[in-house]
């Protein structure tokens, strides 16, 4: 099983062939449109998640502006990313949480992130660490999954249990870069359908890899 040793120097490389500070490719002006993008991005490619909020936010901007839609004045905006019905409703939802009970603000911190319609650990864990700059853990997502278990650093599909070895193998301000580095690896040489391990910068010392 891996060890601090081994992740640190897994960093360092990743590091070099992405880069020293990595962050969410979804773009944002204030932690709320983070919060939209990350809820819109669930299935989605940020990509097309950027397409649809640049012009979601030219129409409406704050949690108040949101707070007031119906649901359906959302889809029009939205319909061309999957589970548009279900994220349009829990964005709604969660503006409204924000404009009566948060003074319309985003909160720092999990607990009361996590109770916000559609809002779970991963979604928390983005906006807290790229928007705030607040480090409670770590976003895991497909790829954070698939990468972990080739770098034999967990052998679990369970997001939470990967997130917390990383949590106790990683100090707490690379808790953002862990996770998008990770992410760049996974679309790039490790990807879920097919490993391409003579052409990753890992290859001599991950434990699956196919070409040492
Ligand atoms: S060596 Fe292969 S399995 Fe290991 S991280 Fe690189 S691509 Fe993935």
């Amino acid at each position: 099983m891996a060890d601090r040793e081994f992740i640190d120097e897994v960093m360092r490389r990743l590091k070099k062939r992405y880069r020293e500070e990595m962050k969410t490719s979804l773009e944002f002006a204030n932690p709320w449109e983070l919060l939209v993008a990350t809820m819109l991005s669930a299935q989605s490619q940020d990509i097309q998640v950027n397409r649809v909020t640049r012009e979601l936010f030219k129409a409406y901007r704050t949690p108040r502006e949101f707070a007031k839609l119906r649901p359906n004045q959302l889809y029009r905006h939205i319909g061309r990313l999957g589970l548009y019905r279900s994220k349009g409703r829990n964005i709604v939802a969660t503006a409204k949480i924000l404009y009566n009970d948060f003074n319309g603000s985003v909160p720092r911190d999990m607990e009361e992130m996590v109770k916000l319609p559609g809002v779970g650990r991963k979604t928390a864990n983005v906006v807290l660490g790229n928007a705030f700059h607040v480090y409670e853990g770590i976003a895991i997502d497909t790829h954070c999954i698939t990468v972990a278990n080739r770098l034999g650093i967990a052998r679990t599909k369970n997001p939470r249990a990967i997130e917390a070895k990383l949590m106790e193998l990683v100090d707490r301000k690379e808790y953002v870069n862990v996770s998008h580095l990770f992410i760049a690896l996974g679309r790039d040489v490790c990807t879920a359908r097919m490993k391409h391990c003579s052409d990753c910068m890992l290859k001599d010392i991950c434990p699956s890899s196919d070409a040492r």
